[in-house]
């Protein structure tokens, strides 16, 4: 008789899934896949790998900002923001520098976009209207 178990990462998906309410329920709906998959086939190099000048491909489309299941910071406010809204990204660079970059800004109270440009993540000329700090961090 066959043994039927669930994964762990299946149980561990479920808990998060409950805690931060499904992928769905966050934003991430067909009109998402379809965007996604159109934004990475003309963005096909990850952004902030290509900042500091290495060559990635891009694995998903980052919310610069993230939105933490805010509708209002899902999509952006005005059309033909994609650009500085979303970023192609590594799964790399999603991990492991942005996140630490994310973590960062919420802990200091700092504009996201501000850090990444300190850490040289994203050219200090990619938002036009974003005033760049200088400080370090
Ligand atoms: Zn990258």
């Amino acid at each position: 008789m066959p043994i039927v178990r669930h994964s762990n990462k299946r149980k561990r998906d479920r808990k998060a899934d409950q805690r931060r309410g499904s992928a769905r329920e966050r934003g991430y709906t067909t009109e998402w896949d379809k965007f996604a998959r159109a934004f990475l086939a003309s963005n096909p190099l990850c952004q902030y790998c290509a900042t500091q000048g290495r060559v990635s491909a891009a694995e998903l489309v980052d919310h610069i900002v993230p939105h933490r299941g805010d509708a209002a910071l899902f999509w952006p406010d005005t059309p033909g923001q994609e650009m500085t809204w979303f970023a192609p990204c590594c799964k790399t660079c999603h991990d492991g520098p942005k996140q630490r970059a994310e973590v960062y800004a919420a802990k200091t109270g700092q504009d996201v976009r501000q850090v990444l440009i300190r850490r040289k993540m994203l050219p200090r000329d990619f938002f036009a209207n974003l005033k760049t700090v200088s400080s370090q961090d």
